[in-house]
């Protein structure tokens, strides 16, 4: 496949605008080869009207066209062949094992879908039938679904360049919904982005979806993607990013005159509390595990353990020593793009001018290469409560390790944090009963608590949860991944009294679609008399 550099807009190619850009190789600092455009206004309007259009169409498709149409994006990515992993690697430095295992992490999303929408039960269907000789009053036939709310823009993440990128979780999930989707590529990936979109664009035509159902405009500029959260016909915004980022994102949503929803997942530093127990018993363990979980992908995950809590003792101190020298054995890799290289040293130069932090293990990574090594720092539960800002995210390889002088200082740490997407402990049995408290604190901070595990590897399932209050996100009640994805792009619709012809499928008596319902309170899939 030659690349074009163009946007796409339903089944055309557009390159209306005059500024251009390139993708960069972060290994060489090199510019590659392709020219890619900045999208115009005008474009990025014709992208929207053309999705608002085809709206109208998709969503009256069946689960079943859905289905097919989310496989065959599937199948189109996998026909792109290796020819879109060296594209990917080129841009972003990741090695093939990691892209390879990325693309049937979405692959198989994109499948998990199509399973949702067959089942059907995401519809929560709801029946509540007439009760005409109720008394005082006769109860109406009152009947509800999920429906689609309309165009939803997605922007893609940097460091997922496909499982959170153009045919990522945010796009698998609204088009599951019945949802079109406007996508704003990530540039440090342009040519990825052009590729998987292309690979949409085909599965679109030959399932026979209305044009516009997808389309994907490119741009360096901020403008692009506020254009599109400020576009009247656009209904929904998915975001994985900066705080910065999702934050402005969702600052310009509110102010429209119609707000819409953001779903943005602005990352965290996932913190792990390792208790004094588990810490005696597996020290080494622990160790190791936590120095692969803050080093895998060059730390660039929104799980990253970026804080580490502990109970001071001797055995503290050699547990951090031996993480230091797992540290330190650890090879400086390139980071995705030359600015997260960059803001990595800042950040990291921040964090050892923090008052009470001290270094324990720095690995220097090589400038030109954009290279980050992975670097570990020690300070206190008293210095985190003057300064928390130990406890945000730099994003990178590292880490912060905190040592509290008692368990009320644990628990005060825990009380102090912000939302988090994930919290973690390391913990025996006799350390749960003694820190029970610990846990009715985190419920409320992330959206998911893990035990004697690592956050980095986020399952995709039904039972996932990867979301968390503020400012993990901008909406602590949804998740952006697993199945449970899909009700951020709808809403519930109920119909009061309707004739059975008018009826959705998901609502008629007979139960066409076989899927599970709550008829008068009760779950079935029995069809009704
Ligand atoms: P980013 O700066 O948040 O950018 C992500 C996308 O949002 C880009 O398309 C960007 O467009 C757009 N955007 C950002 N700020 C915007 C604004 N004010 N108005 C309109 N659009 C805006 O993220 P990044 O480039 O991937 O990486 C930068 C930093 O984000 C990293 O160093 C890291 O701290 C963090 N990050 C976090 C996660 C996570 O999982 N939570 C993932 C990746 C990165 P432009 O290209 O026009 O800027």
């Amino acid at each position: 496949m030659t690349l074009t550099g163009q946007h796409i807009i339903g089944n055309s190619f557009s390159n209306q605008g005059t500024q251009t850009f390139t993708g960069i190789n972060p290994a060489t600092n090199n510019k590659l080869e392709t020219t890619f455009y900045e999208a115009t206004q005008a474009e990025v309007d014709q992208a929207v009207q053309l999705a608002a259009k085809a709206f109208f169409a998709y969503r009256k498709t069946s689960p079943e066209q859905k289905a097919t149409f989310l496989e065959r994006i599937a199948e189109e990515i996998m026909a792109l062949g290796d020819l879109l992993i060296k594209q990917c690697m080129a841009e972003t430095a990741l090695p093939e094992a990691r892209l390879t295992g990325e693309r049937g992490r979405t692959t198989t999303q994109l499948k998990l879908f199509a399973t949702v929408l067959r089942e059907g039960s995401w519809l929560d269907a709801r029946i509540d039938t007439a009760l005409p000789d109720r008394q005082p009053l006769p109860r109406p036939d009152i009947r509800q679904i999920h429906i689609p709310l309309g165009v939803v823009g997605i922007f893609g993440a940097s460091n997922f360049p496909f499982a959170f990128s153009v045919a990522g979780g945010d796009t698998a999930s609204a088009l599951a919904a019945g949802c079109t989707v406007v996508v704003k590529g990530h540039p440090a990936h342009p040519g990825t982005s052009e590729m998987v979109g292309r690979a949409i664009q085909k599965a679109a035509q030959d399932t026979g979806m209305p044009e516009g159902v997808f389309s994907m405009l490119h741009g360096t500029s901020h403008e692009v993607g506020m254009a599109m959260v400020n576009h009247p016909l656009v209904k929904a915004i998915g975001f994985t990013g900066s705080y910065r980022g999702g934050k402005a994102l969702f600052d310009a949503a509110a102010k429209r005159e119609e707000p819409i929803p953001v779903y943005a997942e602005m990352g965290s530093t996932n913190p792990v509390f390792v208790l004094p127990q588990a810490l005696k018993e597996r020290s080494a363990t622990i160790a190791d595990g936590l120095s692969k979980s803050v080093t895998l992908g060059v730390g660039q995950f929104c799980t990253n353990p970026g804080l580490v809590v502990t109970l001071q003792s001797e055995a503290t101190k050699a547990f951090i020593t031996k993480t230091g020298e797992y540290l330190r054995a650890t090879a400086p890799a390139t980071m995705l793009t030359p600015v997260m290289s960059q803001s990595f040293n800042k950040g990291i130069a921040h964090l050892k001018s923090v008052a009470g932090v001290e270094v324990v293990a720095e690995v220097e990574g090589k400038p030109a290469s954009n290279a980050a090594g992975a670097v570990l720092l020690q300070s206190t539960g008293k210095a985190l409560q003057q300064n928390p800002q130990l406890a945000e995210e730099v994003f990178g390889p590292s880490t912060v390790y905190i040592t509290c002088d008692t368990k009320e200082e644990i628990l005060e740490t825990a009380r102090n944090l912000k939302g988090h997407l994930t919290a973690t402990l390391h913990a025996t049995p006799q350390d749960l009963e003694e820190y029970k408290e610990l846990i009715d604190i985190l419920e409320n901070k992330v959206g998911r608590l893990l035990i004697n595990g690592y956050p980095t590897g986020v399952e995709v399932g039904y039972a996932m949860v990867h979301g968390g209050p503020y400012p993990a996100t901008t909406d602590s009640r949804s998740t952006s991944v697993g199945t449970a994805a899909i009700k951020r792009f709808a809403r519930p619709v109920c119909y009061q009294d309707f004739p059975a012809v008018l009826l959705p499928d998901a609502l008629k008596n007979e139960n066409p679609l076989n899927i599970w319902r709550l008829v008068n309170g009760a779950w079935s899939k029995e069809s009704i008399a």
